[in-house]
């Protein structure tokens, strides 16, 4: 990560998307002087402190500096109340404001601490906390491309990330990646339930349904075939696959997919 050798962030909030961050961010080469965060938590400090040895502070304004980037990582609830405490700081040096925050829009941040402000906000999942998020990100009118390439880097700590050009598309986010471990866990409680069902022991059935879910996931990753084509790999006409695929086809599972995913955007267009 050469070109942020000389970067200063700072976290507002260090809970558990930071610290994926931060850890991130140390993996990638940045030094702990690099990076300071606050949270009035004590429990959470002296964790990132002794874990990360970056300083924490539990003033949100306390060595504040003159960071290039400031990431948001505090629950939507209180993002109001944070930005009015520490506006002053943020507006002596106008850096790049980065938000992780949920339901929060670019036009609120704006509107709490000031409309020049470049600002991104972007949507994480539950996986970045192992470096294998899916991530949507919007940025402002005032973000310039070199904030663009640097916030790129910074969520690249934490998995793959992807521009969106309009913010409404970030709803499609929450309700694709966002919400969906939620749907593939789901999906393979129900497996295992299946299976178990059909004799195998608990042990056994879970730790398949985990390893079938990494392998389909890494295979079509790795593979430059479309998802349909896989599909079709393992799907012998008249086959035991054909056969499970038919039970789904039988209860239209396309259109309960669609209903779900139309359900999640419409809550996240109504919570934001
Ligand atoms: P968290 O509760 O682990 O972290 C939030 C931290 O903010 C806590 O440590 C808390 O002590 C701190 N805090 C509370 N009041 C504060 C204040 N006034 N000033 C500074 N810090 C304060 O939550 P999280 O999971 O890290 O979520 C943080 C944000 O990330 C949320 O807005 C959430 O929507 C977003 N997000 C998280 C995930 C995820 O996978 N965890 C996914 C998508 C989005």
């Amino acid at each position: 990560m050469n070109s942020t050798k000389d970067l200063r962030i700072r976290f507002v909030g260090a809970g558990n998307m930071a610290a994926s961050l931060i850890g991130g961010l140390l993996n990638k080469g940045l030094t702990a002087s690099q990076i300071s965060a606050s949270d009035p938590g004590l429990a959470q400090r002296d964790y990132i402190k002794d874990t990360f040895r970056i300083m924490v502070h539990e003033d949100n304004n306390a060595h504040f500096g003159m960071p290039d980037i400031v990431v948001l990582a505090v629950k939507p609830q209180v993002m109001k109340q944070v930005l009015a405490d520490v506006k002053a700081s943020i507006l002596t040096n106008e850096p790049l404001v980065i938000s992780v925050a949920a339901g929060i829009t670019t036009a609120q941040i704006e509107r709490w601490l000031s409309p020049q402000l470049s600002v991104v906000r972007t949507m994480p999942n539950t996986p970045a906390l192992i470096g294998q998020g899916a991530i949507g990100m919007f940025a402002n009118e005032q973000v310039k491309d070199a904030q663009k390439r640097m916030t790129e880097q910074i969520m690249d700590a934490v998995g793959t990330s992807v521009w969106l050009s309009k913010e409404s598309q970030v709803d499609a986010v929450t309700a694709l990646s966002g919400s969906g471990p939620a749907y593939f866990f789901m999906f393979m409680e129900h497996l295992q339930a299946a299976a178990e069902q059909l004799g195998l022991t608990a042990e056994d059935a879970a730790l398949l349904t985990k390893k079938t879910a990494v392998g389909a996931a890494l295979l079509a990753e790795r593979s430059d075939e479309s998802l349909a084509t896989l599909r079709e790999r393992v799907t012998s006409p008249n086959g035991t696959t054909a056969a499970a695929l038919d039970a789904f086809a039988r209860q239209h599972v396309d259109e309960v997919i669609n209903q779900a995913v139309q359900a999640a955007n419409e809550r996240s267009v109504t919570l934001s």
